[in-house]
């Protein structure tokens, strides 16, 4: 047989594993709190005992064994469900049949009954829907089967529980917080599938599919953010924006295919040569943007230098030598988006009417034009 948890990434394994080594460190002191209250009464009940003390070893030994990454925690969940079902209706059918009736079994019956839920709880957070609702079901009719012949002869004679009426008030009681947790289950699993859409389709609709980089829309974004910043802390931001040079040509040459293949191979060294806290997305055909934080033009057109010459010096496709051409700007105050990327945009003009394979830089205003 194959025991099944919940499916879960690795990380939630580990998250799980804590949360029961908690919850299982927990349940030891209501054990603890009954053993020591017995062995401290005068007139103390040896059940009482024996069972606490079978459950304060179990609970001890289950959360050492949540802590050990050799257990399989699908075998440390059935173990904790099924051992708990052991314990609570066990204790029940032990009171009910094998040992003398007294004032003192229903309130051990009680007891145990008053802690089941915690396992149809248990069985939801554990297992998928469908498992945990049968699981549950399971431990409901063993409940049944070991309560219900007690509970018909009493509401004929000895009231031990109080008849059939408090135990089918009982299994109500559980079949409607079963069906209420498996609902709830249900819902928090369509919850989590559809943020899981939901972040899918946000990366999709801010990367750029072939290259992997952020797309146009999210770079706007980013440059917006990168404007208001500015703006309001008086900072400054360098914008470059790299084309390659007769890219058309290689398309024509040596296939749409290889031109792909040239891009995501740009895309590539252009993140690995900038800083992490630069962004560079794509922003149109053989067109790239990169925004460097932080950074003066005189800076950023050092960092223009250093990709031209990169992509110089490495052979980008075979037969076919790869250049490119480079526009910077630098943030202004009173500049919007558009007027930013306007003036990076006419200085990769010149660098195209230069001759190619070029870097350069926004036109500064003279002093005395200002
Ligand atoms: P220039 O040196 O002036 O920049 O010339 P160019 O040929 O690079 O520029 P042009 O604007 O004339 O052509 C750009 C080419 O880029 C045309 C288009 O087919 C190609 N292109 C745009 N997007 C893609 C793409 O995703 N894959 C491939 N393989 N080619 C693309
Ligand atoms: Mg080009
Ligand atoms: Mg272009």
């Amino acid at each position: 047989m194959r025991l099944t948890t919940r499916a879960l990434p690795l990380e939630g394994h580990r998250r799980k594993r804590s949360v029961y080594a908690v919850l299982l460190a927990l349940a030891l002191l209501p054990a603890a709190v009954s053993l020591i209250r017995n062995l401290l009464v005068a007139t103390p009940d040896s059940a009482v005992i024996i069972v606490s003390a079978v459950a304060l070893l179990w609970l001890l030994a289950l959360s050492l064994v949540a802590q050990s990454r050799r257990v399989p925690l699908a075998v440390l969940e059935h173990l904790v469900l099924w051992g708990g079902a052991v314990l609570l209706i066990g204790n029940m059918g032990l009171r009910l049949y094998l040992l003398p009736l007294g004032p003192e079994t229903a309130s051990a019956v009680v007891s145990s009954l008053l802690w089941l839920p915690l396992l149809f709880v248990f069985s939801t957070i554990a297992f998928d829907g469908d498992t945990s609702l049968r699981y549950s079901a399971a431990l409901l009719v063993l409940l049944v089967l070991v309560t219900l012949p007690h509970a018909l002869a009493a509401s004929g004679g000895t009231l031990v529980i109080d008849g059939v009426g408090t135990m089918l008030q009982a299994y109500l009681a559980f079949a409607v917080l079963i069906v209420a947790l498996y609902r709830f289950a249900d819902l928090h699993q369509r919850m989590v599938a559809m943020e899981e859409t939901a972040r899918t389709m946000r990366h999709l609709a801010n990367t750029d599919a072939l290259t992997g980089l952020a797309n146009r829309r999210q770079a706007e974004e980013q440059l917006m953010r990168e404007l208001r910043r500015a703006e309001r802390y008086g900072r400054v931001f360098s914008l470059l924006m790299v084309d390659i040079d007769h890219f058309k040509e290689l398309n024509d040459r040596f296939g749409h295919q290889a031109g792909d293949a040239v891009l995501v191979d740009l895309a590539r060294r252009l993140s690995a040569l900038v800083r992490a806290s630069d962004t560079i997305a794509r922003w149109g055909g053989e067109e790239f943007l990169l925004l460097a934080p932080e950074t003066q033009l005189e800076d950023a057109r050092r960092l223009a230098e250093i990709v031209r010459r990169h992509v110089q010096d490495n052979q980008l496709a075979e037969r076919f030598e790869i250049t490119v051409s480079l526009g910077v700007a630098c943030y202004r105050p009173g500049d919007t988006v558009p007027s930013l990327v306007a003036r990076a945009d006419a200085a990769l003009y010149l660098a195209k009417r230069g001759g190619r394979n070029q870097v350069r830089q926004e036109i500064v205003p003279s002093v005395a034009a200002l």
